[in-house]
């Protein structure tokens, strides 16, 4: 996203030192609500989220507020027998793991893959919670919680939900969602997310873990997002950032499927054209990541194979699936993706 925003010449945020120095705004609040009217325009305009009648709250990045959700989720559960149970459906994002395992609660635990719950007896014995990501990451396609049950809570995680890489079917109206601007801005260093809740009471304990762990949001960050969302909504009614998104993702997820079809030694998960309700068309896959699998026999890891190569990308194992895959970045700099085009060429060519 980067060349979007130097093309962008009045993005500039100055922030005189008497500014914005207390912990919050007039109302009380530590929440700004002429951002949250911001973002819910955002969303109107994009078709991405059901905002209405919801509760939005702001986080360190999506990074902070799925705990606060994993929090709120727990604790009304009969805890201290039965912790509730965190799941996430292979390859998933590896945070949902290690976070829940770091803080060490009786409220909650991480129990893996989902596909080690459906359809069992006991899963109405416990709380569960499910953590969804549509698109996933890694492999950028749109999923739906795959557990059913009167104790299943859902966690949506909605990084990627933007139509720079995903066509948009409709609007989510997930109990529980999670945006970012780290993804669809690029702004990933200014540590910005926000959570659209349906329930009252879950969105209260939600507050209370951001009032006592960070006593809410940066104000700088809050005003930085506030400039950064100004910018897009001024320009063709919100439209331009998702027109650059979208074609750069698009070029460069072509410009990867044509070095693989090459290749007999590798191959690219499988993603097909969808209906997007922004483009008013049918439009083809823009992912964020290539999840590259290594297809012949010997080669069971395919990280060090790549490495050998020179391209760095995570293996399979960190996202619970296994190594013959491996997660290659599309969103890094114009560079990063030219070098890691020149290597992939120069191994497909050769087939060493
Ligand atoms: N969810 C997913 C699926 C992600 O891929 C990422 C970032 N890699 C995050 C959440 C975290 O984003 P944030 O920068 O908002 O903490």
């Amino acid at each position: 996203m980067e060349p979007f925003w130097i093309n962008m010449q009045d993005n500039a945020i100055l922030i005189s030192g008497w500014h914005r120095m207390g912990y919050t705004y007039n109302d009380g609040s530590y929440i700004s609500e002429l951002l949250v009217n911001h973002i819910k325009k955002l969303h109107q305009i994009v078709g991405n989220a059901v905002t209405d009648g919801r509760y939005i709250i702001f986080g360190g990045g999506s990074t902070q507020l799925l705990n606060a959700a994993v929090y709120a989720l727990s604790s009304n559960n009969n805890s201290l027998v039965n912790p509730a149970k965190v799941v996430a459906t292979a390859p998933y994002y590896p945070l949902y793991r290690t976070q829940t395992e770091l803080f060490n609660s009786r409220d909650y635990q991480f129990e893996g893959d989902t596909s080690l719950w459906k359809n069992k007896k006991d899963i109405n014995d416990t709380t569960f919670i499910e953590i969804v990501t549509s698109p996933t990451n890694p492999e950028g396609k749109l999923s739906k919680a795959v557990l059913e049950g009167p104790n299943i809570k859902t966690i949506n995680d909605r990084a990627y939900y933007w139509p720079n890489f995903t066509p948009l079917p409709s609007p989510a109206d997930d109990d529980l969602m999670l945006f970012t601007l780290s993804k669809f801005t690029g702004h990933a260093g200014t540590r910005f997310g926000w959570a659209i809740i349906k329930d009252k009471g879950v969105y209260e304990k939600m507050l209370t873990y951001m009032d006592l762990t960070t006593v809410g949001i940066s104000r700088e960050a809050q005003l930085r997002v506030l400039k950064i969302l100004n910018v897009i909504l001024e320009r063709e009614d919100g439209k331009q950032i998702f027109q650059f998104g979208y074609s750069t993702m698009r070029h460069r997820w072509m410009r990867l499927q044509q070095i693989i079809s090459k290749s007999k030694r590798f191959s690219l998960q499988k993603l097909s054209p969808h209906y997007c309700s922004f483009f008013k068309r049918v439009r083809d896959p823009s992912p964020a990541y290539a999840w590259l699998k290594c297809e012949r026999e010997e080669d069971k890891n395919c990280y060090k194979i790549l490495e050998a190569a020179g391209i760095n990308g995570y293996e399979g194992s960190m996202y619970s699936a296994d190594d013959r895959y491996v997660r290659l970045s599309l969103i890094r700099s114009q560079d990063d993706f030219d070098i890691l085009i020149n290597k992939l060429t120069n191994f497909v060519d050769n087939d060493y």
